[in-house]
Formats: C-alpha cells, sequence, structure tokens
C-alpha cells in the first residue's frame, strides 16, 4: 500500500500534471518553487524507510532529462525527485520520512521550447525494485499519479491543460557553444550549471584563447619534452651521462 507522511515539497502548486504532455507522456507531476524561479526549496522523503537506490546525473549529462536525481525506495513504491540543485545521498544511505534529502533546482531538461524553469519533477512508482530499468534514464515503468496520495491532495493547484507558461527566461546553452561548453565542463573550469546566458558565451570566449593559444604551446613544449628524453636516453645509452 502506498502511503505518504510528508509532502516532498513544501510548494503545493503543481505546474504541470501527470500524463500525456507534449506527444509523450509525463511520468510524474511538477511542481513549482515557492517563489518563481528560486532555486533552493527544501524536497523532504515522502515516506518512512527510505532507502536512496539512485543518485546520479542524468545520462545524457547536466543539462538533460532530469539533471540531478535521486529515486528512494519505500516499501512496496518509489519516489524519484529530478531537477535537484545537485545530489545530497549516495546509494544506498537511508532517509527517514520527512528529512531534506535535495533542494528544488533546474538542472535537467527544465528549458525548452514549452518554457519551464525551477521545479521538482516528482515521480512515484509502484512495483519493487527490479521491475524498473532504473539504470536507464528513459525507461522508467510503473508510474503512477501522485497527487491522490498527497496530504490533502485538495489543495494541489492542478491546470486543466499543458503546456505550462512560466517562469524563468530560458537560459540554454546555444548550439554554437556546445562545444566550449562540454570541453569547459570536463576540464572543471566550470561546473555543468548554466547560472547566466553569459556563461556560455564566457566559455566560448574561453575556450577559444585556449584552441589558438594555449592548446598549440602545450603541444609545443610536449614535442620538446619527448625530445629532450630521447637526447637523454641517446646519452644514458652511449655512457656520456
Ligand atoms: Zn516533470
Amino acid at each position: 500500500m502506498i502511503k505518504l507522511t510528508n509532502r516532498p515539497t513544501k510548494s503545493k502548486v503543481i505546474t504541470s500534471p501527470f500524463g500525456p504532455r507534449w506527444g509523450t507522456f509525463h511520468p510524474g507531476v511538477d511542481i513549482a518553487p515557492l517563489k518563481p524561479s528560486i532555486d533552493g526549496d527544501e524536497l523532504y522523503s515522502v515516506a518512512e524507510n527510505g532507502k536512496v537506490v539512485v543518485s546520479k546525473v542524468n545520462g545524457g549529462g547536466v543539462l538533460s532529462g532530469y539533471g540531478y536525481y535521486s529515486i528512494i525506495q519505500y516499501l512496496g513504491f518509489y519516489a524519484l525527485y529530478g531537477h535537484q540543485t545537485s545530489l545530497l545521498f549516495d546509494v544506498g544511505d537511508k532517509v527517514e520520512a520527512g528529512q531534506v534529502i535535495g533542494y528544488m533546482g533546474h538542472t535537467g531538461k527544465v528549458v525548452s521550447e514549452h518554457g519551464t524553469g525551477t521545479h521538482l519533477h516528482f515521480g512515484l512508482y509502484k512495483g519493487t525494485y527490479g521491475t524498473h530499468a532504473f539504470s536507464d534514464d528513459i525507461n522508467i515503468s510503473g508510474a503512477i499519479d501522485p497527487v491522490p496520495y498527497f496530504n490533502q491532495p485538495d489543495k494541489a493547484v492542478i491546470p486543466t491543460s499543458n503546456p505550462v507558461k512560466e517562469v524563468k527566461p530560458l537560459i540554454i546553452v546555444p548550439t554554437w557553444a556546445k562545444v566550449a561548453w562540454d570541453w569547459a565542463t570536463s576540464s572543471g573550469i566550470n561546473d555543468g550549471k548554466v547560472e547566466s546566458e553569459e556563461e556560455p558565451k564566457t566559455m566560448c570566449y574561453i575556450y577559444r584563447l585556449y584552441e589558438k593559444f594555449i592548446k598549440p604551446l602545450v603541444d609545443r613544449i610536449k614535442t620538446l619534452e619527448d625530445r629532450i628524453k630521447r637526447i637523454e636516453d641517446a646519452l644514458k645509452k652511449g655512457g656520456l651521462m
């Protein structure tokens, strides 16, 4: 039996309900932050005896899918929390009802032509572990509408139709900036989160400097080092060093 003792977050405003959406299926509900577009609302474990079974960044990277998300296993069901600011727990950690398990954010695919920003994607899944392909970011089966299980479900504001308008000016990494963005993220120059529209531009600028000046120098130094090494080896071999 599914019994939720806590809501997943304080806000009760549901901006996108469970069900068909934009030609696909929305396997959960989207809950707005308390203050529009502001990250950081606490996310709570919704029932007793939770165990973290997934805690990861979406397979396609921090700008895709659910971004930073976790799945908590309860007795007979699972809860998924998408688009978190970061990951607070490791797989295997135990969490109690009402415990803060993360913070509402806008990682993942929250920026799209449909226009959504900071929010919690909350999914509820029936069943037992093993019946769900949780390792795959897309193929999660057994989703059910969580709203009837919330305390005071009547307080949820459910719009009659999608798409949902809102919240935050869209910040996306443009295609022309993608290479620079991925490079900067993989080399640790940025954290992969899109904080402002200036950020992708800055990364492009740094990337171009790197390509034009630093990379050729690094390559040249490497060549010289190799050459010196070969000379040293030859000298050693000849007993001259
Ligand atoms: Zn959603």
